[in-house]
This record gives structure tokens, C-alpha cells and sequence, in this order.
């Protein structure tokens, strides 16, 4: 076991790293994932992450996520100095937030505030993946919370941006009330509010995030491609010993089985957002 922990943090510190995530060639290209053809890596910053030959949506942090959604300048982020305290006195713990903080500059996998998005004041949480995998620890809960409390008290819709490899383990037990603690606010929120919710399923979306806010919404929207499910689809196979259908667990199939409402390109997701919100208002 030890041997094989090793192992997997080798290979984790050794795997290819760019600003944009991708695996490098020689500094200026990238080979895509999608269509194995070089990629400007320029090119792809500038298409915030969406290939320019075959539209493969990698991930994006949830800065530039922002950048893309909300009118220039009008994001004002909330509870931004929040953050996780090691309460199980679980064992690195510490030493792994100060790393996710120096590699995301975010203090936890959540930034949450209020925008604008074509003129229209929004409430706005978006998870970044690049700290601790989106985990869903305490304070990612808390401001889902607290997002949710700042749309229904000021009366503004609600748009959550998720990706997530689910729980925090490292918050044990506290991690996991996340789930009933942000469904108890979203069921009050639900009762008293006037204006749409809107969640944006991103690649990956797995766990309790997928268990509890981001299929609760009045509308479900999915990048292309995007992973989604709650348990992945190898610890499915390990337990039901059966073969899984072709795409499993892709935003597409569960367009299909009805989990997603619509898949949406990135580069559309502004102006899909924008018209949805003066739909529903
Ligand atoms: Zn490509």
C-alpha cells in the first residue's frame, strides 16, 4: 500500500504541467487531448480552454471562468478571506492547503460573489478543480450557503459553476454535512425566492456536489463533454462487476436521461446565461 502511494505521488509529480493544465511540447504548443494535433497554447488561452481545431473544453480556473460570465469589472467576491482549519488534525492536511493556495492563488476551492452578466446583478459561486480536485470541504459548503443567503435577501438569481471530485476527505465527517447543510439552504432559498437558479455542470462534477446543489437548479446547463455522475464510473464497475454503457457519465448521456436540461458551449455560456436570466425574470 505504502509502495503503491509512492508510487502514484511520483507519478503525480512528474506528469506535464502548463499555466493552462495541458501537457507541454516545447513551451508554445500543446498537444490536444481531443484531437491529438498541436495546439497554440496561446490560441487556447485566448478560447478560454476550448481547443481551436476539435473544441475540446478543458478545464478552466474559476478566475477565468468569472472573466468569461460576469460584465468586465463587476464581480465583487464575498467571505474571500475564509478559511479551512484542520479539525480532524488530519495528517498533511495543512501542508496540502498551503500548496492549493500557492498553486491557485484562491484561499479555498470556491470563489463566490455578486456580478452582473449582460447587465443583469446576478449571485455567483464557482468551484476551481485545481484546489484539492473541487473538494466539497467545510468552507466550499459555507459559501454555497452564503451565496445562496446573499440571492434571496437582495432578490437576485442565483448561478452556481460546479466542478468537483467530491467530498473533502481529508474533513471527514464535516465534509459530508456540506451535503445536508447546503440542501437545507437550498430548499429555504427554494421556498422564498422569486428568481431563477441556474447551475453550469463542468468537467468533473462527481460526488455530494453532484448529490446535493448542482442538479437541485430550475435549469441544468453542461459544458460538452463534462463528466458527470456520483461515483465514477470504474468504482461502478468494481462493485456491480457489469460493463457500463458507451459514454457513461457524460454530460451528453445525461442530457439524454433527462439529469441535464442543455449542453452548452463555453464560448456561448455568456450570452445562453444572459438570455435564460431575462427569460426567467
Ligand atoms: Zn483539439
Amino acid at each position: 500500500m505504502r509502495h503503491w502511494l509512492s508510487k502514484r505521488r511520483e507519478y503525480s509529480r512528474s506528469a506535464p504541467e502548463t499555466e493552462s493544465g495541458l501537457g507541454q511540447i516545447n513551451g508554445v504548443f500543446t498537444k490536444c487531448r481531443g484531437c491529438k494535433k498541436p495546439v497554440y497554447e496561446e490560441d487556447l488561452k485566448s478560447r478560454f480552454n476550448v481547443c481551436p481545431n476539435c473544441d475540446y473544453h478543458y478545464p478552466i480556473s474559476a478566475p477565468e471562468r468569472i472573466k468569461l460570465l460576469a460584465d468586465p469589472g463587476s464581480f465583487t467576491e464575498m467571505a474571500r478571506e475564509m478559511r479551512a482549519e484542520n479539525l480532524l488534525s488530519f495528517e498533511g492536511y495543512e501542508g496540502q492547503l498551503e500548496k492549493a493556495r500557492e498553486k491557485s492563488g484562491l484561499g479555498e476551492a470556491m470563489v463566490a460573489g455578486r456580478a452582473t452578466i449582460g447587465g443583469n446583478p446576478v449571485a455567483l459561486a464557482v468551484m476551481d478543480f485545481r484546489f484539492i480536485g473541487g473538494s466539497m470541504g467545510s468552507v466550499v459548503g459555507e459559501k454555497v450557503a452564503l451565496t445562496m443567503e446573499a440571492a434571496l435577501e437582495e432578490d437576485l438569481p442565483l448561478i452556481i459553476v460546479s466542478s468537483s471530485g467530491g467530498a473533502r476527505m481529508q474533513e471527514g465527517i464535516y465534509s459530508l454535512l456540506q451535503l445536508a447543510k447546503t440542501s437545507v439552504e437550498l430548499v429555504r432559498y427554494t421556498r422564498e425566492r422569486k428568481k431563477p437558479y441556474v447551475s453550469v455542470i463542468t468537467d468533473p462534477t462527481f460526488g455530494g456536489v453532484t448529490a446535493s446543489f448542482a442538479t437541485a437548479a430550475d435549469v441544468i446547463l453542461a459544458e460538452p463533454g463534462a463528466r458527470v455522475g456520483f461515483a465514477g464510473a470504474r468504482v461502478i464497475e468494481g462493485a456491480t462487476k457489469e460493463r457500463l454503457p458507451e459514454g457513461f457519465q457524460t454530460a451528453e448521456f445525461q442530457r439524454e436521461h433527462g439529469m441535464v436540461d442543455r449542453i452548452v458551449h463555453r464560448l456561448e455560456l455568456r450570452e445562453d446565461v444572459r438570455r435564460l436570466l431575462e427569460l426567467l425574470a
